[in-house]
């Protein structure tokens, strides 16, 4: 058994969360790894396990299942080697917003943003207990630009921005690190599974880049990390012109432009 904290990665099947898994056993930590696709996370596994000696192990939960999302759940609140959770899991799903179901989308959101809150909600008590621990929420910049024109999916992108700035700020103070991960376009199924073909696409990232910048990131304790951002002032400017307007927020009268004659 490792000595440093376990991590629960979800989405650990493929892409983006297969390499974190990878990464964080090579870091020697313990895994215990969440999908739907059981053969895919044993092949995974048993291959970690060979190559890196750590423990792993293997949940099959489908997080849009509310059965299967309340047995993560508690595995996170009373599993005390659990020390970091991997909020990774996410789909994107075909179409515009006119030509998306209901039903679709409420799945959407489901699986990107209500499992999210729910598995942090689950271990954040633990681990403020505890002084220490870490959260990483696997965002997009797409949750920063509506004009990508996939507005649910940049919506619960931006629901998980915004859940990881205010953990952060919850959080932080009591010992637990929050971090939110916005890649860009990066080279996994999602894009197939989306209807897209990721060769059609520019400046598509390697999934392997991605993880090893954002864990740069993680090991400098960043809150946002934009692994694909060449200037990272821009990020800080447009952060602090969104904390500069909150003094204006405070006022007993509606600003003089919508201010009638009357
Ligand atoms: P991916 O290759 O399609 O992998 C998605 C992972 O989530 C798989 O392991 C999948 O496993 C799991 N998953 C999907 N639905 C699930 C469900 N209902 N319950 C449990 N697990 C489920 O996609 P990816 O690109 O690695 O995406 C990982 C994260 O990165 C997502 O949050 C995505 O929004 C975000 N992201 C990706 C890109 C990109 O360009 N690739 C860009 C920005 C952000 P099973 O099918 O086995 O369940």
């Amino acid at each position: 058994m490792s000595s440093k904290p376990t991590v629960l990665v979800t989405g650990a099947s493929m892409g983006i969360g297969a390499v974190y898994a990878d990464r964080f056993a090579k870091r020697g930590h313990d895994l215990v790894l969440v999908a739907r696709d059981r053969d895919r996370l044993e092949a995974l596994a048993q291959r970690l396990r060979r190559e890196t000696g750590v423990g792993v192990e293997v949940v099959r939960a489908d997080l849009t299942d509310e059965s299967d999302l309340a047995q993560i759940e508690a595995r996170l609140r009373d599993d005390a080697r659990i020390g970091i959770l991997l909020n990774n899991a996410g789909a994107s799903i075909p179409g515009t917003f006119l030509t998306q179901s209901t039903d679709t989308t409420a799945k959407l959101i489901g699986l990107n943003t209500v499992a999210v809150t729910r598995l942090a909600g689950a271990i954040a008590p633990r681990l403020v207990k505890a002084g220490q621990g870490a959260i990483i929420n696997i965002g997009s910049v797409v949750g920063l630009a509506p004009e990508i024109g996939s507005t649910v999916y940049g919506a619960t992108k931006a629901f998980v921005l915004f859940l990881s700035q205010g953990l952060s700020l919850e959080l932080g103070p009591k010992g637990v690190y929050v971090q939110a991960v916005l890649p860009a376009a990066t080279r996994t199924d999602i894009w197939a599974k989306s209807g897209h073909n990721v060769n059609d696409i520019p400046g598509v990232m390697e999934v392997e880049e991605l993880v090893d910048a954002a864990l740069v990131g993680f090991d400098l304790r960043e809150t946002v990390t934009i692994p694909p951002l060449p200037d990272a002032g821009q990020w800080n400017d447009f952060d602090n012109a969104r904390r500069a307007m909150l003094p204006g927020f405070r006022q007993e009268r509606a600003a003089a432009r919508y201010q009638t004659a009357a």
